[in-house]
C-alpha cells in the first residue's frame, strides 16, 4: 500500500461522510439524518410543544435545525457546556411559488437563487428535487419530507458559437433569465404542472398542497478521487461534513459519557447561515438560547446558574475553511498556507468575523494536540475581504467563549465541491477531544 493512501478507518469515516450527504439534500433531510444517527446511539426526541426534558441524551428538530445534549444526571455549581456548533443549509436554486414557464417550446420552472452559489456550477448538470410540502389533511397540516433522486432537471449552457468571447471575457449569468431549468418539451400545450408533480411525489390531492420549500441537488453521488483516492469529491461538503462530524462525535462522546461528568455537551446545527442566519430557527434567533435554558431548568438548574454554565463554557463553531487552490495561490495569505489533508483549521479575524480569541484558540489547540492531529491556523489575505459564520453569533447571543475551526476544502459554494478524505476523521477525533 502507498503511503500516501488513508488507512481503512479514515477511508470508513470518509465513506460514512459520503452516506450523511447523499441522504441529505435539503437542510430538513440534514436534521433528519443527524437526528437518526443520534437515535441509533440512544438519544430521544423531544418535541418543541411538550414539556422539554431536563439532561440525558436528547435531540430536538426544528425545521432544518436540529439542537442535542447529553448531561449528568445533577447539575451542579460547576457544570459548564461545551457546544459544537454548525450550519445545515448550502447554497441553491430554490423552486417559486407559481414556478410553471413556458418559453420556446420548452417547458421550464422558475428558480430564486438561495445564497451565494458559484452559479455556473448549476448548468449542464442532472438535477433532481428535494424539501418539504405542507399538505392538508383531516387531522390539519402536514409537513412532507421529499426527496426526488431521478435527473429531473437541467439548465443548459449557451453553447460556444453562439457567446464565442466567453472564454475571453468570462461568463455572465442573468438569475431571471439563464437559470430557469427545463424538464419537458409541450410545444404549445399547456406546461407541465409542478404543483401536480409534487403533489403526486408526496402522495398528496394537488388541492391538498398548500405549498412547498423545494430545491434542486445535482443527483451524481458523492465519491472518493484521485491518484492515492484522497479526496472525497461531494455536493454540500460545506457544511455537512461539520454536521456530520459535530453528531458523530456527539454520538461517540455520548456511549462512553460518565454520567457524573460536569458538562453538558451539546451539538446546535443552524438552517440559514447561508442567508445571514435570522429566522426562527438560525443562529441568530432565540432558537438555541431558548433549548438550553428550558432544559437546564427542567433539570432543576436556575437562571442564575444557566447563565453563569454559558460564560464558563466554550463553543465550537464549525463550519469549512478554504485550502489554498494551486491554481490561484496569490487569492490566498501566503504564510498561512492551508492543505488538503493537513488537518482541522483553526480560523481567526481581527475584526471578528470569526468568533476566535487567545482563550477560546487555545481549547482547539489542546483538543488536537489531544486528539493527535495536526492544526493548521487560517487568516485571510489583509487586502481581500474575510466571510463569517455562526460563530460569532452564538458567542454574542449566548455569551459563550467561541472559537471558529473547520475542515479546509476547495470550490466552496460549487455544486461540487472538494476536500480531503484524512481531514474527516481528524475533525471528528478533534471534536471528540473537545467534548472530553
Ligand atoms: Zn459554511
Amino acid at each position: 500500500m502507498n503511503e500516501q493512501q488513508p488507512t481503512e478507518d479514515e477511508n470508513a469515516a470518509a465513506q460514512d461522510l459520503i452516506g450523511f450527504i447523499d441522504a441529505s439534500p435539503s437542510p430538513y433531510h440534514v436534521a433528519e439524518t443527524a437526528a437518526a444517527l443520534l437515535e441509533r446511539a440512544g438519544f430521544k426526541r423531544a418535541s418543541a410543544e411538550a414539556a422539554m426534558p431536563g439532561t440525558g441524551r436528547w435531540l430536538i428538530v426544528r425545521g432544518g435545525s436540529l439542537v442535542a445534549w447529553v448531561g449528568p444526571d445533577k447539575l451542579s455549581a460547576k457544570t459548564t457546556f461545551r457546544l459544537i456548533g454548525a450550519h445545515t443549509d448550502s447554497p441553491n436554486l430554490r423552486i417559486k411559488p407559481q414556478p410553471d414557464v413556458q418559453r420556446a417550446g420548452m417547458d421550464q420552472l422558475g428558480v430564486e437563487v438561495y445564497g451565494s452559489p458559484l452559479l455556473n456550477s448549476w448548468l449542464d448538470r442532472d438535477l433532481g428535487l428535494s424539501g418539504r410540502a405542507a399538505v392538508a389533511g383531516p387531522d390539519g397540516v402536514s409537513t412532507r419530507l421529499f426527496r426526488i433522486d431521478e435527473p429531473l432537471l437541467r439548465i443548459p449552457q449557451l453553447a460556444i458559437h453562439l457567446d464565442p468571447s466567453i472564454n475571453s471575457e468570462g461568463l455572465l449569468l442573468n438569475r431571471q433569465q439563464h437559470l430557469a431549468p427545463l424538464w419537458a418539451t409541450s410545444d404549445g400545450a399547456m406546461p407541465a404542472s409542478f404543483a401536480a408533480f409534487l403533489a403526486a411525489a408526496v402522495s398528496a390531492r394537488v388541492e391538498d398542497l398548500l405549498a412547498w420549500d423545494a430545491m434542486l441537488h445535482p443527483v451524481e453521488p458523492s465519491r472518493i478521487v484521485g491518484l492515492h483516492r484522497q479526496f472525497v469529491s461531494a455536493p454540500r461538503i460545506d457544511n455537512q461534513l461539520s454536521c456530520f462530524t459535530a453528531v458523530s462525535a456527539l454520538a461517540k462522546f455520548a456511549e462512553a459519557a460518565d454520567n457524573a461528568a460536569d458538562t453538558v455537551s451539546v451539538v446546535a446545527l443552524f438552517d440559514h447561515e447561508e442567508i445571514g442566519s435570522t429566522s426562527h430557527s438560525g443562529a441568530a434567533g432565540t432558537f438555541l438560547g431558548s433549548v438550553l435554558e428550558r432544559m437546564w431548568l427542567a433539570a432543576d438548574g436556575d437562571r442564575a446558574g444557566y447563565l453563569r454554565a454559558l460564560v464558563e463554557g466554550c463553543c465550537v463553531s464549525a463550519d469549512c475553511a478554504h485550502a489554498t487552490n494551486p491554481n490561484y495561490v496569490d487569492r490566498h495569505e501566503p504564510e498561512h498556507r492551508i492543505a488538503l489533508n493537513g488537518g482541522p483549521v483553526l480560523k481567526s479575524n481581527a475584526n471578528l468575523r470569526y468568533a476566535t480569541d487567545a482563550p477560546s484558540a487555545a481549547r482547539w489547540v489542546q483538543a488536537c494536540r489531544r486528539a493527535g492531529v495536526p492544526l493548521q491556523r487560517f487568516v485571510t489575505r489583509s487586502d481581500i475581504g474575510c466571510g463569517s459564520t455562526i460563530g460569532p453569533l452564538t458567542s454574542a447571543q449566548l455569551a459563550i467563549p467561541t472559537v471558529d475551526v473547520g475542515a479546509s476544502q476547495l470550490a466552496m459554494h460549487s455544486a461540487r465541491e472538494l476536500c480531503g478524505v484524512l481531514d474527516v476523521s481528524a475533525l471528528q477525533a478533534a471534536m471528540g477531544a473537545f467534548l472530553l
